[in-house]
């Protein structure tokens, strides 16, 4: 069956129901408008008028004067006077409608059981069949009929409703009345159709079979003659759409003229340049859907005067537009030439790696943000920066100790058992901070699945997060609103999708169970909890959980996991949900030396033994210098890979230098070495020769 096209019309017009008393009558559009109605009157005058004189022209004359005519034309005449109605029904006139019908290029022909009056009803009246509202699209060739949205709920039959199956006169429906698979969002019949099948089917009570057969073979007739009907439907509505948009196109092109000579050129060529890449935006609508612009009607230079003061305000809008936009892109060319004197300034001036502002803290350094936002005519170059950076050093100074403030702030929120009262106390091993900001974590894969996001000096100043930010999720904190909007600020290397941000503690807390658990190691390690974290990688001391143990102690016949400071924090953190409680015990610096000496030969024993075992990440503790807080930056390297990056982007350098061409990154702690599993003796006791271990885990 035909698929119809499903132009349901969303406009409803009057829905008042009237009797029809013919199938091509249909009620005049009332009009309200007192103008409308006189001239409709007039009309009505008018043609009575000419009437009149009907007999005195003959008919060949008339005849003549009708074949000229479209068929709607003839349906339009016919309903004018009961005369004309009479005439245009008589059977001798089909030549009329067959000419009329000729004119309509490719239109199917009348189908033999239907009047040409109807057939023209159907193609042409856009009107419900059923409650003659106008503008009704939605058109069933298959079912021959056009219902509104409403009168589809009453007129029509859903498929579902008949089982063939179990009925015989269902089967018989199913076969023999005509079906749209899919009209009004469904495979139906009409209802009137249905009926007076059924009426039929009872009358032919004797001859049914012959009945229904003779049914079904018109069946496949209805739907060649529909399919046919559908296709020059779409090919009409394919011309039509054409012209239409020919139409807008003169329009727009005419309206365009008119505000060119209004001194709009400047505007009309951005409204067409953001028409080409589609520009939208909520502060006006594109030139080519403004309502005064969009209509497929011709212009006409009369109906200048009623829109011009319309389209006048449209434009100043668009120009005041044009202003800002013009302003904010200059304020963005401004800032990064503000960031290329700085990048240029840290190379010559600043230690690589130092804790730094990056380019968006500079832009809000207020001797920087002033020469940004001066007035548009003033040139800025990279150059213009020179004076207002002698006071970068001052600034970088003033920025670090602000930020160390901050951290300090968040230590002291959340800090439970102990204070810092200064910046320089974050040093300390019990300082510890965590960040919540774990998604951003998966998406940059910054630790391993059974790993703790725990920080200590100076890895949580440069944690990636606090500089990072996923574009479009609008970090409500940052002082520049538009920065998703700037490519330079991209750091793809990190995670896709990822930007630099202002500087900020946002996501990071004071981490007090970690805090804890150094306190109890620092304890073990009979040191100072004011030891700082430095001093305590400088010992590098090795570890045994005793809540592993229960309390039992090493003995030199017990197993243990000997782990280093850091790996300690993170068991108790893993194993004990970071027990306050967790005690610890150092082993001897025999058995420490001998653990080393296990744990550097733990990777390739481990690689032998458990060969599908994920083995440790690779360490990429390296940074390119140059590319430091670019969209370019590669990210953290190993020192192969930074060799690489200098041949392939930095002109072949070979000859790379640690702490100027690529720094050591501060943002995650050194790796640690593999637990390993020893049977570490009394510490407390003079050690002996040859400690005893497992090499098995
Ligand atoms: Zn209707
Ligand atoms: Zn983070
Ligand atoms: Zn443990
Ligand atoms: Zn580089």
């Amino acid at each position: 069956m035909p698929k119809t096209r499903n132009e349901t019309s969303g406009q409803r017009g009057p829905s008042k129901k009237r009797k029809a008393d013919s199938e091509i009558d249909k009620p005049k559009k009332a009009s309200s408008r007192l103008k409308q109605t006189e001239s409709f009157v007039a009309r009505r005058t008018q043609s009575k008028a000419k009437l009149s004189m009907l007999p005195s022209l003959s008919l060949d004359i008339l005849f003549e004067i009708f074949s000229h005519l479209s068929p709607i034309d003839l349906i339009h005449l016919a309903r004018t006077t009961k005369d004309f109605r009479r005439l245009l029904m008589q059977r001798n006139t089909t030549t009329i409608w067959k000419s009329a019908f000729a004119q309509i290029q490719e239109l199917p022909q009348c189908p033999s059981d239907m009047s040409y009056p109807a057939w023209a009803h159907l193609a042409f009246e856009p009107v419900c069949h059923n409650c003659f509202t106008t503008n009704i699209r939605n058109i069933s060739w298959i079912l021959r009929t056009r219902l509104c949205n409403r009168c589809a709920k009453t007129c029509l039959e859903n498929v579902d409703k008949f089982d063939a199956d179990k009925n015989e006169v269902d089967k018989d429906i199913l076969e023999c009345v005509p079906f749209d698979d899919d009209y009004c969002g469904m495979e139906c019949c009409l209802e009137s159709d249905r009926k007076r099948f059924v009426e039929e089917l009872e009358a032919h009570k004797h001859d049914r079979k012959d009945f229904v057969e003779q049914r079904m073979t018109e069946i496949p007739v209805r739907i060649d003659h529909a399919i046919d009907c559908e296709d020059w439907s779409e090919s009409l509505a394919n011309g039509r759409a054409n012209e239409l948009q020919q139409i807008r196109i003169d329009r727009r092109n005419a309206i365009s003229a008119k505000l060119f000579e209004m001194g709009y050129d400047k505007e009309l060529d951005f409204l067409t340049a953001e028409r080409l890449e589609d520009v939208e935006h909520s502060d006006y609508v594109p030139f080519h859907k403004h309502p005064l612009v969009k209509q497929p009607k011709l212009f006409k230079d009369k109906n200048w005067d009623s829109m011009k003061d319309t389209l006048r305000d449209y434009m100043e809008i668009v120009r005041a537009y044009i202003k800002r936009k013009e302003r904010k892109d200059l304020i963005w060319k401004r800032r990064e030439y503000a960031a290329l004197a700085w990048f240029d300034y840290r190379m010559v001036e600043c230690d690589p790696g130092t804790f730094l502002p990056n380019q968006i803290d500079i832009w809000l350094w207020s001797p920087v943000k002033d020469i940004i936002e001066q007035p548009s005519e003033i040139e800025v170059t990279k150059d213009s920066f020179e004076h207002a950076f002698r006071g970068l050093p001052a600034f970088t100074n003033a920025w670090q100790t602000d930020k160390l403030e901050q951290l300090v702030r968040v230590a002291n929120n959340n800090l439970k058992w102990l204070s810092f009262p200064e910046a320089n106390d974050l040093e300390r091993a019990t300082c510890v901070f965590s960040c919540s900001n774990d998604f951003q974590h998966n998406l940059m894969g910054c630790y391993q699945e059974d790993e703790s996001c725990i920080m200590w000096f100076p890895e949580f100043i440069y944690h990636r997060c606090n500089s990072l930010s996923r574009r479009r999720w609008g970090d409500k904190d940052e002082t520049i609103t538009d920065l998703d909007s700037c490519q330079s600020l991209s750091a793809e290397s990190e995670a896709s999708g990822f930007r630099r941000r202002q500087w900020s503690t946002r996501w990071l807390f004071f981490d007090d169970k970690a805090s804890r658990t150094v306190k109890n190691i620092l304890t073990a390690c009979r040191m100072p909890l004011s030891t700082r974290v430095q001093h305590l990688d400088r010992e590098d001391p090795r570890l045994v959980c005793l809540k592993c143990s229960f309390g039992a102690k090493c003995d030199g016949e017990r197993v243990f996991s000997v782990m280093t400071w850091r790996t300690a924090v993170q068991h108790n953190l893993k194993k004990h949900f970071g027990d306050g409680q967790t005690t610890f015990q150092r082993i001897s610096s025999l058995d420490a030396l001998e653990a080393k000496r296990l744990e550097a030969a733990e990777p390739a024993r481990r690689i032998s033994a458990l060969p599908n075992h994920p083995q440790q990440p690779i360490d990429r503790p390296w940074r390119c210098t140059l590319c430091r807080d670019r969209s370019v930056e590669k990210g953290a390297l190993t020192l192969a890979e930074m060799r690489k990056h200098y041949t392939k982007c930095h002109d072949g350098k070979v000859a790379i230098e640690e702490g100027v061409d690529y720094y050591r990154s501060y943002d995650r702690a050194p790796s640690q070495p593999y637990q390993v599993r020893m049977k570490p003796r009394d510490p407390d006791v003079d050690p002996q020769p040859g400690p005893m271990y497992i090499a098995a885990i």
